[in-house]
């Protein structure tokens, strides 16, 4: 089956044959071994750095390929083919290293930015909270400025964190800035690491930050705010002013990948019920299945209509925001019916789709769940009525965090 991309250009066709070639001999034979416990997802991700995918985009110095956002699309699209949980492990781990630039602070952690792209050291993203899941503003994690010694003073817990468990460099966000933050540093610890109902061998982690000194040099950015007891410590925070401009590229990422499981357990439905036969007919001749098949490949072609909608608007996050919401969405029906096309069998691992419907089922929380994803698409539209703006026409300005929502509630 084709990309979800349509228009590539000779060059991206040619990168897509690249990394199907790649990832064929490279990471489908050890999925299994990886879903059984028997291997650790990064011993699939480290070769990845080697070979310059861990950071598509980031520059050659920095051990990435100088490739383009459409690339790193690509890539996600293709690897989700596969897995899920190797995607979101390699992505999040490069996390560190592009808010690194975004915030302009390559000169003084510059030391940060290749370890990570060469898959030599782990990364991971730490927002969310206890308390602070869809809204953010509900962040206790706090930075506390020690003049004397240079150095930030960090409290907090965070959960849910994407390789948490093991990362070496962590981008932690407090209510009042991020932070670049060693894992071997005092006071950091890992309390937990979840088990899950899919994305089998992903670290996702829970850890605490007591007392962690950070060295001046390491804030991204950080803003003065009184440390107040109770409620009105919920203010709007530096940390969700900073998110903006990394929310859009990161849900059109993600959408790309639901449709990257989903593609695969779309192409395993259809080549099924080709060849099972009952009642003396391959099963694709009853309706009952053969619909079923038109509503995935329907569901699985307006996915990918939004997808492209979004990555061409990208500075527009209301339409990552709608692809999220739908990509998701259909990604999860289309891997639901494909397993109710191949019946029993499916219900077992013989085929992958029970383990399609189980990680792509992620998606539809990580990353901003369905309704946060509804919460900020009917604000946009409401904005852009008052504003008398064509559907269409969105301005980049429309696109708020859902903890901005949640805060406006609250002000
Ligand atoms: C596998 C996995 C990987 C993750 N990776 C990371 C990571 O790397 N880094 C990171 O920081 N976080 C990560 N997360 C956290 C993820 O982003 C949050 O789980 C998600 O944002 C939801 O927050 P919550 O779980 O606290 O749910 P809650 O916010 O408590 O929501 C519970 C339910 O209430 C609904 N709800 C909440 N507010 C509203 C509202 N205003 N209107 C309507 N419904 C509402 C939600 O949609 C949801 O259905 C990950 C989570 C998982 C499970």
């Amino acid at each position: 089956m084709e990309s979800i991309f349509s228009d590539l250009t000779e060059e991206e066709l040619n990168w897509k044959a690249e990394i199907d070639d790649y990832l064929k001999n490279n990471l489908g034979p050890y999925i299994d071994d990886i879903e059984q416990g028997k291997m650790d997802i990064w011993d699939v991700i480290r070769p990845m750095g080697k070979n310059g995918l861990i950071g598509i985009s980031f520059p050659k110095r920095f051990g990435g390929l100088g490739g383009s956002y459409m690339q790193e699309l690509l890539f996600s699209e293709q690897v989700c083919y596969y897995s899920l949980a190797v995607d979101m492990s390699r992505l999040s781990s490069t996390y560190p290293s592009t808010l690194i630039r975004t915030f302009g602070k390559t000169r003084p952690l510059k030391h940060y930015i290749s370890p990570i792209v060469k898959g030599e050291k782990i990364g991971c993203f730490c927002f969310t909270e206890p308390e602070a899941g869809s809204d953010l503003s509900r962040m206790k994690t706090f930075a506390k400025y020690d003049a004397a010694n240079e150095q930030y003073i960090i409290n907090g817990e965070k959960r849910f964190i994407v390789n948490g468990s093991v990362a070496d460099i962590l981008i932690v966000y407090a209510r009042n800035g991020g932070f670049i933050v060693q894992s071997d540093w005092d006071g950091f610890e890992v309390i937990e690491e979840y088990n899950l109902m899919g994305l089998h061998g992903l670290h996702l982690g829970h850890m605490k930050f007591n007392d962690v000194r950070v060295p001046k040099e390491n804030a991204l950015f950080y803003k003065e705010i009184k440390e107040e007891p109770g409620e009105k410590r919920l203010g709007k925070t530096a940390a969700i002013a900073g998110l903006q401009n990394f929310l859009g590229p990161e849900r059109a990422i993600l959408s790309a990948q639901a449709l990257g499981v989903a593609k695969r357990a779309l192409e395993i439905a259809i080549q099924y019920t080709q060849e099972r036969v009952q009642f003396k007919r391959p099963i694709s001749e009853f309706e009952g299945i053969s619909f079923k098949i038109a509503e995935m490949v329907t569901y699985y072609e307006a996915g990918k209509a939004l997808v492209e909608r979004s990555v061409k608007n990208i500075e527009d996050g209301h339409f990552a925001a709608m692809a999220k919401l739908f990509a998701c969405q259909a990604a999860n029906k289309i891997c639901d019916d494909a397993l109710q096309c191949l019946g029993g069998i499916g219900y077992t691992n013989k085929y992958p789709v029970e383990r399609c419907l189980r990680d792509v089922r992620l998606l539809r929380i990580g990353g901003g769940t369905d309704e946060i994803m509804k919460y900020v698409i009917q604000k946009g539209i409401y904005r852009k009525i008052e504003k008398q703006q064509t559907i269409s026409d969105m301005p980049k300005s429309t696109f708020f965090s859902a903890a901005d929502e949640s805060q406006e509630k609250e002000d």
